[in-house]
């Protein structure tokens, strides 16, 4: 007898196909049948009439490395219908972490994981060492972590010989079974990595039939060159190239979206393996610090808050700004689109933002922002809407962009519920479902199921998980397309997603009539590679 039958709802089965009306069944961890009105016995009954079955989510793009040790039950996440999570992106991973380096990585990612403790691990232990948590992980290697544990936060050129040990890490880590490397080249100390290193690291990578996902080196100014940077790795390499969190950030590039998709089409066209993903809001979020020039940054932590309290030096950035715009997030209209979601030093001014700090202190903007960055030791986080929203809704409704958060899991109590973090967190899936699909017909329902399933399962490599067909992993999500909507906003983000009535992973149910279960079935999903 199966175990589970998911009786009377329209699968949608994350290939784009049309939605059909059907029985979905389950043995043990995997689907066994699709059947219309398929007279199958089994222990349990969902009732699934009115609402939608779908493959369960994959968020192809999220920092939940940082929180799901915190939070193993990764409510924010699940409760939107994520199965799977894809960790340790822009650069950042919580290994290798090599003897006696735990508190240096702990410097510098504290500000994006409060709370986590960091601990000395080759990326087999940490791995191995993983908490049981309630969705899949598939986890990369960050090229930021490599260059901190061989170069450290010097500003220059890694020499050959700190190449040939991140060269030797990232092949241990594949070895491991992570999916691929990360960058993050719009911050130190990825930022000081030139494209040679970068090609280095790839061709480990195509040695490895490995990945490569990129938070390309500009998402403002020189987008265009940055996202054909990442093009020429595909290029020279023939590996998959994942750009991350595709947007045009900064008033002078608002507008340019069409022309930034039709030349990633041009080169998934001339056959290179490339794929993106987006967020759809026209807000971002990094640590304040981030915002600064990287030659401010350069050093680490402690030096660049010595720097910091110079006017000269502070005299320098305000130039520099003025000049070129925020690093990574180019021109604002002013800094009243720049609000605290995290402080440290003074919790409850999450959600005030620079212009309004200044002028409450009679100070100018940059003197709020570098003081604010000084009490906080470097941790603050910040939100900043910087991009065009018809920008963000171009990217939206191309069918082949993915869907990936870019956020972590999060739940409204313990600690991972303090501060006012980015709303996408508890709210993408079921924005795109809800705001962007059934509100503003943007796309249609199969193509939005796609771009978070099939699509992604496909970007990944994994053979068996992303759509729903007899064989597959059964990682189901069933929700309501009538209720299905982000509740989560910039004022009051921790609050879950409405609509989805059941969540399933690796056939356990984990949401269960809308309640978590308790239940943590989720895998960490290895690749297991061996050099050619
Ligand atoms: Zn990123």
């Amino acid at each position: 007898m199966d175990d589970l039958a998911i009786r009377g709802g329209l699968v949608v089965d994350g290939t784009g196909a049309p939605g059909r009306e059907a029985d979905v069944f389950v043995r043990e961890e995997r689907i066994v049948a699709i059947e219309r009105e398929g007279g199958r016995p089994a222990r349990r009954t969902i009732d699934a009439r009115g609402h939608v079955v779908a493959p369960g989510f994959i968020d192809i793009h999220t920092h939940s490395d940082f929180t799901l040790p915190l939070n193993p039950r990764a409510e924010g996440k699940i409760r939107q219908g994520v199965t799977t999570e894809v960790v340790g992106n822009c650069g950042f991973s919580v290994a290798p972490a090599l003897p006696g380096t735990s508190a240096l990585l702990g410097d510098y990612l504290g500000a994006s994981a409060p709370g986590l403790p960091f601990q000395d691990a080759t990326f087999a232990e940490y791995l191995d060492r993983f908490p049981p948590v309630s969705v899949n992980t598939i986890m990369q290697v960050g090229h930021n972590t490599l260059r901190l544990m061989t170069v450290g936060m010097e500003r220059r050129a890694a020499t050959s010989e700190e190449l040939e040990r991140m060269s030797r890490l990232l092949a241990e880590s594949l070895e491991a079974g992570a999916l691929g490397l990360s960058s993050g080249l719009f911050t130190a100390p990825g930022s000081f990595a030139g494209p040679d290193e970068i090609l280095a690291l790839a061709r480990v990578l195509a040695r490895y039939g490995a990945t490569y996902a990129s938070h390309v080196r500009d998402e403002a100014n020189h987008g265009f060159e940055a996202v054909r940077e990442a093009i020429a790795v595909a290029d020279a390499t023939g590996i998959h190239v994942q750009i991350a969190h595709l947007k045009l950030s900064g008033t002078d590039n608002w507008g340019r979206a069409g022309s930034l998709l039709r030349e990633i089409e041009a080169a998934r066209g001339r056959g290179l393996k490339i794929d993106c993903d987006q967020y759809p809001y026209d807000t971002a979020t990094n640590p304040l610090r981030n915002l600064l020039p990287g030659w401010a940054q350069e050093g680490g932590v402690s030096a660049m808050l010595e720097r910091l309290a110079h006017p000269a030096i502070r005299e320098r950035i305000r130039h520099d700004l003025a000049r070129d715009g925020l690093n990574n997030f180019g021109r604002i209209p002013s800094w009243d689109v720049v609000r605290i979601a995290g402080s440290p030093s003074r919790p409850a001014d999450a959600g005030l933002n620079f212009g309004a700090l200044a002028r409450r202190r009679g100070i100018d903007p940059l003197d709020a922002v570098c003081d604010v960055i000084v009490a906080d030791r470097g941790h603050t986080r910040i939100l900043i809407r910087s991009m065009a929203e018809a920008d963000v809704d171009e990217i939206t409704r191309a069918p082949w962009v993915l869907v990936g958060s870019d956020g972590n899991a999060l739940a409204p109590y313990g600690v991972t519920g303090q501060g006012k973090p980015h709303p996408r967190y508890y709210g993408t899936f079921a924005r795109v479902l809800g705001h962007c699909v059934r509100d503003r017909g943007l796309l249609t329902l199969p193509q939005a199921v796609r771009k978070m399933t099939g699509g992604s399962a496909a970007a990944l490599g994994l053979a068996d998980r992303g759509e729903l067909r007899p064989g597959a992993w059964a990682d189901v999500t069933v929700f309501d397309p009538d209720t299905v909507a982000s509740l989560a906003t910039y004022d009051e983000p921790h609050q879950y997603a409405a609509g989805i009535s059941t969540v399933i992973v690796n056939g356990t149910v984990v949401i269960d009539g809308g309640d978590h279960t308790g239940a943590l079935p989720g895998r960490v999903l290895r690749f297991p590679r061996r050099a050619a």
